[in-house]
């Protein structure tokens, strides 16, 4: 078992640095290869913390027992680096979202190279998870989103992924030039999870999906057989686009909270309110429309009407 770090992208900028992006890899046997990607939205995080989750993980493994590594793991942290170092979420100067460029091309714009370049690092994995932290101003309970299309090869791994939720979108609310849709239209499989909030870290979500992730490269033959691992604590529900609902603020305010995230909600119950800081009175109040489950909330209190404030999935059949 080898841990080395490599650089699969460098461009000269315009004033003597480089920029690159670095993967650590971890190679074992022969075993199926896979990849964690983070980073590639330059204020979100939380991927981040999980690639050092695993990356302690399997430095852990290497002193201990490095022939059970059969595969091998390579850990991208850092897909966007200029805008993880200016703290921006698309690449800066382009002033265009790394996400919906791919799949990129080798004589394009910076963004178009970067895609181009993750494309050829990472086609031909076994499987690649892409994490996301939402943004600031949503908060998400940890969940995989998958294309419909693409649900027979990836619903059956995602449930494996140790999440809450995952949410199945029909074609036509899908973005094709995301990386993820780009992977699995040429036959390589990659899952989206959303979990925490923007520029901020959610140790217990990272905790949860790094043990999700060892399960699910255990279960491709990454890691062996033997290996213990700790035990899987959750089994996510399944949420499309006939039972997810989505409450906009009713009048521009401040946005107070009155329920913890992920909460059972029943029909009306209050999530909270949204106040002037001119007075006193309470302009409106957001209530669930359904019996469900909490999995999207407001984290950033100024609102506008019209914000998206939460989004609840309807219990069906009433049973968990
Ligand atoms: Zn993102």
């Amino acid at each position: 078992m080898t841990q080395t770090t490599e650089t699969i992208f460098s461009l000269a900028m315009p004033y003597r640095e480089t920029l690159d992006i670095r993967r650590t890899v971890y190679t074992g046997g022969d075993g199926p290869r896979v990849a964690v990607t983070a980073g590639i939205h330059g204020d979100e995080l939380e991927g981040l913390y999980v690639c050092h989750r695993l990356a302690a993980w399997l430095d852990q493994l290497q002193r201990s027992n490095p022939q059970h590594l059969l595969g091998q793991i390579e850990l991208y942290p850092a897909l966007n680096p200029l805008g993880l170092d200016t703290l921006t979420r698309s690449v800066p100067v382009f002033d265009s979202d790394l996400n919906r460029s791919f799949p990129g091309s080798q004589q394009g714009d910076l963004p178009k190279r970067l895609a181009a370049a993750i494309m050829t690092a990472l086609d031909g994995a076994s499987l690649v998870v892409d994490i996301h932290a939402s943004n600031i101003y949503l908060r998400e309970i940890p969940q995989v989103r998958i294309n419909s299309e693409f649900s027979d090869t990836l619903v059956p791994l995602a449930e494996q992924a140790n999440l809450d939720l995952i949410w199945i979108h029909g074609a036509a609310t899908v973005l094709e030039a995301t990386v993820a849709h780009s992977l699995n239209s040429r036959g390589t499989p990659c899952l989206v999870v959303e979990m925490g909030v923007g520029m901020r870290l959610t140790p217990d979500y990272c905790e949860q999906l790094t043990i999700g992730l060892l399960h699910l490269w255990q279960g491709l033959g990454v890691l062996a057989p033997e290996v213990a691992l700790p035990a899987l604590t959750h089994h996510p529900l399944v949420a499309d686009d006939s039972n997810v609902h989505y409450l906009n603020a009713q009048t521009s305010g401040m946005f107070v909270p009155a329920t913890a995230h992920w909460t059972d909600l029943r029909r009306g119950e209050l999530l909270g309110t949204i106040v002037s800081p001119f007075h006193g009175a309470i302009l409106s109040e957001v209530r669930s429309p359904v019996d469900g489950i909490l999995f999207t909330l407001r984290e950033y209190p100024l609102v506008y009407e019209g914000s998206l404030m939460a989004r609840v999935m309807a219990r069906k059949g009433g049973a968990r």
